[in-house]
């Protein structure tokens, strides 16, 4: 956890406890799911520590706080869900994300998986990320400034047509489902880039696009997936 050096000031704030200098209840829980995973999904010691690091419990409604560290979905209010833990350490070992990338996700939800991502590429990257539903993203990007991540920009938008402000991207992820890949999303990408994302309605897949150095686009499907749908100009 981020953030430590302004924690002193506000301890009688509630909304800041968890800066306060007081150990992680959750740290245990945290440790059993991410040592199971490891070892269930061959996870990679960067992808492990990083979310090892990443407190999920702050990332879910306040009543689900307990069922933050069980390997499953869970929900985040206006009918989205937060992704299970597997599928987030899945997706990023499939980015393959390095130090200093620039990367959008679309579907920010309550930011949980832009805060792992932003773990993975450091201060020296940048993460923005586009959420739809403006209550969630106010939500997500209180928790990211109050945990110190201070490189991931909460955007308000409809991420399907991707954010072209910032483009180009080194990755690109989107944590819902479209009917296809969305063609501004490959337009945003920059050449040697990767997208991963679910695409399909009732049977959906994950998919991983690439955009080799002379731009040439190729996708290869990784399996069965259950996201909630995109939705936008290009979603469904
Ligand atoms: N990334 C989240 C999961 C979010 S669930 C996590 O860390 O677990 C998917 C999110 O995508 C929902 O919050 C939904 O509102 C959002 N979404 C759907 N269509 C969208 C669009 N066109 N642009 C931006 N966000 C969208």
């Amino acid at each position: 956890m981020r953030g430590n050096s302004r924690s002193s000031k506000n301890k009688n704030n509630l909304k800041d406890i968890h800066k306060a200098d007081i150990p992680d209840p959750y740290f245990e829980k945290r440790l059993r799911l991410m040592n199971r995973l490891k070892d269930e999904l061959n996870l990679s010691e960067r992808v492990y520590k990083a979310m090892l690091k990443v407190p999920r419990h702050l990332f879910v409604p306040f009543n689900y706080r307990d069922d933050a560290y069980a390997d499953t979905p869970l929900p985040i209010g206006k009918d989205q869900t937060i992704s299970a833990p597997h599928m987030v350490a899945i997706m990023c070992e499939l980015l393959d994300l390095k130090e200093g990338h620039k990367v959008l996700e679309v579907g920010t939800g309550r930011g949980y998986h832009a805060a792992v991502v932003a773990e993975l590429i450091g201060k020296k990257g940048k993460v923005i990320t586009v959420e739809r539903i403006e209550e969630l993203a106010r939500k997500a990007r209180e928790v990211l400034e109050s945990l110190g991540y201070t490189n991931v920009r909460v955007v308000v938008g409809d991420g399907s047509k991707g954010f072209e402000e910032e483009a180009p991207y080194d990755r690109i992820f989107v944590t819902a489902s479209a009917p296809d890949v969305p063609k501004p999303l490959i337009d945003q990408l920059k050449l040697g880039g990767k997208i991963v994302l679910p695409i399909g309605n009732f049977m959906q897949n994950l998919v991983i696009v690439e955009k080799d150095e002379g731009g040439e686009i190729k996708k290869k499907p990784w399996g069965a997936v259950r996201f909630v749908p995109l939705v936008g100009e290009y979603g469904f």
